[in-house]
């Protein structure tokens, strides 16, 4: 596959148009951003592990049966994927209060919520991603509600495999982000999963190893991220 023009260039990955026009290849980058990124910083390795973080996640999905971007894995930095049509929306489940919601709420961090929140933020660095609802995402025509109803649907089914994954890995999935996009028609999910965008909990110390680490100065970003890919086993060489 040849690889082609620089299509998008974002805070942590860029995306290159191919001989395919269905196909990109995605560039994991060592850069780590943080509050709409105002914070950038590049960590050694960091593009590495997550693309093979991504790409061990994404397979585990597809095996249960969510339709993901997944092709192929190029080299250690990146991946080959379908080329979505992007539904311009973070969809966040939680499990386990923490973040924007203990802002938003005023409750405190690290309550378990008796069942998963779903929520919609408009991709939006500038406004700071904010809150939207399906009434929004169908009024300015961003998706329709059948797609809200299967990006909603999807979520909660990834909620059910991850977080028994992670549980026997010794790991609290508090919450996570997802994006989804469209190809031929059918909604699939794209982006990625890594520990820049949800947050894990060692269950025993409570510890993060996610970007809380880099969010927070706390130092070993990288180590908690190959960390965790040790403990639910996937290979990072
Ligand atoms: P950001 O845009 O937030 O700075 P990234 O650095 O992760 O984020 O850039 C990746 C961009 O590629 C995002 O805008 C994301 O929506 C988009 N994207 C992710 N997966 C796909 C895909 N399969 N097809 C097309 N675009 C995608
Ligand atoms: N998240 C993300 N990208 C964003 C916003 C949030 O990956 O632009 C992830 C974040 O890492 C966390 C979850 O989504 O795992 C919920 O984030 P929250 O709404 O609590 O916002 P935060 O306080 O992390 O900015």
């Amino acid at each position: 596959m040849e690889k082609k023009q620089e299509l998008y260039r974002g805070k942590a990955k860029s995306v290159f148009a191919t001989d395919d026009p269905n196909r990109l290849i995605m560039l994991f980058r060592d850069d780590t951003s943080a509050f709409d990124g105002q914070k950038i910083e590049q960590l050694a390795r960091k593009g590495k592990t997550n693309n093979k973080f991504n790409y061990f996640i994404m397979k585990k999905l597809e095996a249960a049966g969510v339709p993901t971007q997944i092709e192929e894995m190029l080299n250690d930095n990146e991946i080959v994927v379908k080329k979505l049509d992007m539904v311009p929306v973070e969809c966040v489940v939680r499990n386990v209060t923490a973040g924007s919601i203990c802002r938003r709420l005023g409750v405190e961090q690290g309550m378990d919520l008796k069942v998963p929140t779903f929520e919609f933020f408009l991709k939006n660095d500038a406004l700071h991603d904010p809150m939207v609802n399906d009434s929004h995402i169908i009024a300015f025509g961003w998706g329709t509600q059948e797609q809200i109803d299967e990006m909603k649907a999807l979520s909660l089914k990834i909620n059910d495999v991850l977080k028994k994954m992670f549980d026997d890995a010794g790991f609290i999935l508090v919450d996570y982000k997802l994006e989804f996009g469209l190809f031929n028609g059918k909604l699939v999910l794209g982006d990625e999963f890594s520990p820049d965008g949800c947050r894990l909990w060692d269950k025993v110390t409570r510890e993060s190893f996610d970007k809380d680490r880099f969010r927070k100065d706390l130092g070993n970003v990288i180590e908690g991220y190959e960390e965790v890919a040790r403990r639910i086993g996937c290979p990072l060489d």
